[in-house]
């Protein structure tokens, strides 16, 4: 059997990447990855659904055991991808998405070669700042926060595989939906 594709997503906060993601699964059929965070749960999010909830010291205790197959500090709290449920999947035949940050997209690329890493824009800064704060979940301090680390983390670009400008969620899903077809 073949192994399944690893395709990473990452993009500014705002980007969209989410609601792509959520196309992407609706239209083909993706395994998944839920991570660790030891952020506090947003309104409506469930633990093992949304993220496994953690405090730093469960999340410290899974880097020193290596069960990570990427992890990054992201505003001040860890993130990180289980390494096991998503090398199962691969093994088994299923392409995983992975939507994680940059920091941890680069350790993917640098751990996991094979890996697709996408990198999701907003069509301009003016776009993503009605964006975030459309969400309005999030205090005006971590919009600012987000704001200040966008223009910063668009650099990045050079070093994903694909970029690709979020204009319309609909189209930019069905561009990267495009590039995993042409990678079977
Ligand atoms: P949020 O707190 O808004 O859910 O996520 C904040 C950032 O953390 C986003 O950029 C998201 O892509 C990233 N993130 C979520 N899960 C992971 C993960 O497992 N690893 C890494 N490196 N970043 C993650």
């Amino acid at each position: 059997m073949n192994k399944g594709l690893l395709l990473v997503i990452s993009g500014p906060s705002g980007a969209g990447k989410g609601t792509i993601c959520n196309i992407m699964r609706e239209q083909i059929e993706l395994g998944y990855s839920i991570s660790v965070t030891t952020r506090a749960p947003r309104t409506g999010e469930v633990n093992g659904v949304n993220y496994f909830f953690k405090t730093v010291d469960e999340a410290k205790a899974m880097i020193a055991n290596d069960e990570f197959l990427e992890y990054a500090e992201v505003f001040g709290n860890y993130y990180g991808t289980p390494r096991k449920f998503v090398m199962d999947q691969l093994a088994a035949g299923k392409d995983v998405l992975l939507e994680i940050d940059i920091q941890g997209a680069l350790q993917v690329k640098e751990r996991y070669p094979e890996a697709v890493l996408i990198f999701i824009i907003p069509p301009s800064m003016e776009e993503l700042e009605r964006r975030l704060r459309g969400r309005a979940t999030d205090s005006e301090g971590v919009i600012l926060k987000r704001l200040a680390g966008a223009a910063h983390e668009m650099s990045f670009a050079p070093q994903y595989n694909y970029t690709i400008v979020n204009d319309v969620a609909e189209r930019a899903a069905n561009e990267i939906i495009t590039i995993v077809k042409g990678k079977k």
